[in-house]
C-alpha cells in the first residue's frame, strides 16, 4: 500500500483519465443546454491537475488536495474551475492532519459548504450541488450512524451521487448557463452533476484497490433519454 499522500496523487490521475474518457459525454450534455464546454474544461484541467501534483515531493492528501484546487481554478474557465477548484482549495484543510474518515466526512462536508457558498445553488436547482449534496449526506450517515467500511460509506455516496444526477433531468434548471434556457432545461442531465459521479465512481474504485478490497456493485440508475 502507498502512503496516503501517494495514493491521493494516483486517485487525481485516476479522476483525469475517467474525464478524458468521458469527455465527450460531458461535451454533449453541455451542448444541449450550455456552451459544449464543460468536455474540454475538465479534461484540460484535470489533465493540469494530475501533472501538477505528480510534481510534489512528499506528497500528502492536504497538499494534493490544495495543489488540485489551485490548478483547476487556473486551467478551467466557465463555472465549473472556480467551484470544482475553489471548493476543493478550501476544504483541504480538512486533510491537514491526515486521511481518516473522520476527516474524509469533513473535507466531504467542507466541500459541500464552499461550493454552496460560492455558486448559491441548493438541491433541486438542477447543478453539480445535486449530485453532491445526497453523497455529502450518505457518506457521513453511512460512516457515522451505520458504522460502514470506508469501502462502503464511498459505495454509498456514489449510489446517492448517481440518483442526484438522475434526478436533474426532472428538474428546471435555476443557476448557471442552463438556467437561460427556463423550462426548456427540462428533460435534460446536469452536466456538472455528471462529471461529479464520475468523480466520486473513480475515488471509489481507487480507494478499492488502495485498500485491496473489490469494488461493490453500485446500483445504475436509468437516466431518461428525451431523444430515445
Ligand atoms: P459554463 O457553464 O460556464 O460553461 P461548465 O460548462 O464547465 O461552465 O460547467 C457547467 C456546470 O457548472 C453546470 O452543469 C452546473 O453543474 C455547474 N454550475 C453552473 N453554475 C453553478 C452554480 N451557480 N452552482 C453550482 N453549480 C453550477
Ligand atoms: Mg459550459
Amino acid at each position: 500500500m502507498s502512503t496516503a499522500g501517494d495514493a491521493v496523487v494516483r486517485c487525481v490521475a485516476a479522476i483525469a483519465a475517467a474525464i478524458e474518457a468521458d469527455r465527450d459525454w460531458l461535451t454533449e450534455l453541455d451542448s444541449a443546454i450550455g456552451d459544449a464546454d464543460h468536455g474540454g474544461n475538465m479534461a484540460r484541467g484535470w489533465a493540469a491537475a494530475a501533472a501538477a501534483v505528480g510534481e510534489l515531493d512528499e506528497p500528502t492528501p492536504e497538499t494534493v488536495i490544495k495543489q488540485t484546487g489551485r490548478t483547476l481554478m487556473a486551467e478551467v474557465g466557465g463555472a465549473a474551475g472556480p467551484l470544482y477548484g475553489g471548493s476543493l482549495l478550501f476544504a483541504s484543510a480538512e486533510l491537514a492532519d491526515g486521511l481518516t474518515t473522520e476527516t474524509a466526512v469533513a473535507f466531504a462536508e467542507t466541500y459541500l459548504e464552499k461550493l454552496t457558498d460560492r455558486g448559491g445553488a441548493r438541491l433541486g436547482d438542477a447543478t453539480m450541488v445535486d449530485a453532491v449534496t445526497p453523497a455529502v449526506h450518505a457518506l457521513r450517515a453511512a460512516i457515522e450512524v451505520d458504522g460502514a467500511t470506508p469501502v462502503a460509506a464511498l459505495a454509498a455516496a456514489v449510489t446517492a451521487a448517481r440518483r442526484g444526477m438522475a434526478a436533474t433531468v426532472g428538474l428546471r434548471a435555476s443557476k448557471g448557463r442552463a438556467s437561460y434556457l427556463g423550462w426548456r432545461s427540462v428533460g435534460h442531465q446536469d452536466p456538472g452533476a455528471t462529471s461529479t459521479v464520475i468523480i466520486c465512481e473513480t475515488i471509489l474504485e481507487v480507494l478499492a484497490d488502495e485498500l485491496d478490497e473489490p469494488v461493490p456493485s453500485v446500483p445504475a440508475v436509468t437516466v431518461h433519454d428525451p431523444d430515445a
